[in-house]
C-alpha cells in the first residue's frame, strides 16, 4: 500500500510560519480598530476621557461626526468580529495542520490566494459555491 500526501498541502514549515505571522499581525490590527470603536462609541454616552487615547476620541468630534452612528460603529464591529473569528479558526488551522486546505473540496487552496486572505476556508470554486449557498440562506 502506497501511501500518497495528496491530501496535506504541501506548504513549507516556513511558509506555514509566514502565514502564521500574516494572521496575527492582522488579528492585532483588528483588535485595535475593535478597541478604538469601542471607546469612540463610549464616548458618545459619556464625555468622560479617561486612560486610552483621547486624541482618537476628539477626532471624530471635530470631523463633525458627532451623529457618528452607532449602528454604523457597531456593524463594523461586527463584520470586524467575525473577520477575528475566521483569523481565530486559521491560526487553529495552523496548529493542528490542516491550514490551507479546502473545507469543502479538500484540495490545497492556492498559495496565491492565502497571501490575499490568509484565513480563507475555501478555494476560490467552494467559495463561490459558498456564497451562492448563503445568499439562498438569505432569500428564505
Ligand atoms: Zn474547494
Amino acid at each position: 500500500m502506497k501511501k500518497k500526501a495528496t491530501e496535506k498541502n504541501e506548504l513549507k514549515k516556513s511558509e506555514l510560519k509566514l502565514f502564521e505571522k500574516l494572521l496575527r499581525d492582522e488579528k492585532y490590527k483588528l483588535l485595535k480598530n475593535l478597541s478604538s470603536l469601542e471607546r469612540s462609541s463610549l464616548a458618545e454616552e459619556n464625555t468622560k476621557l479617561g486612560e486610552g487615547n483621547p486624541e482618537d476620541i476628539s477626532d471624530f468630534a471635530e470631523t463633525g461626526t458627532e451623529a457618528f452612528d452607532i449602528e454604523i460603529a457597531l456593524s463594523i464591529a461586527s463584520n470586524e468580529f467575525q473577520q477575528l473569528q475566521e483569523i481565530e479558526e486559521a491560526l487553529k488551522r495552523i496548529k493542528n495542520g490542516t491550514y490551507g486546505i479546502c473545507e469543502m473540496c479538500k484540495k490545497a487552496i492556492p498559495k496565491k490566494r492565502l497571501e490575499i486572505i490568509p484565513y480563507a476556508r475555501f478555494c476560490v470554486v467552494c467559495q463561490s459555491e459558498y456564497e451562492k449557498e448563503q445568499e439562498r440562506e438569505n432569500f428564505r
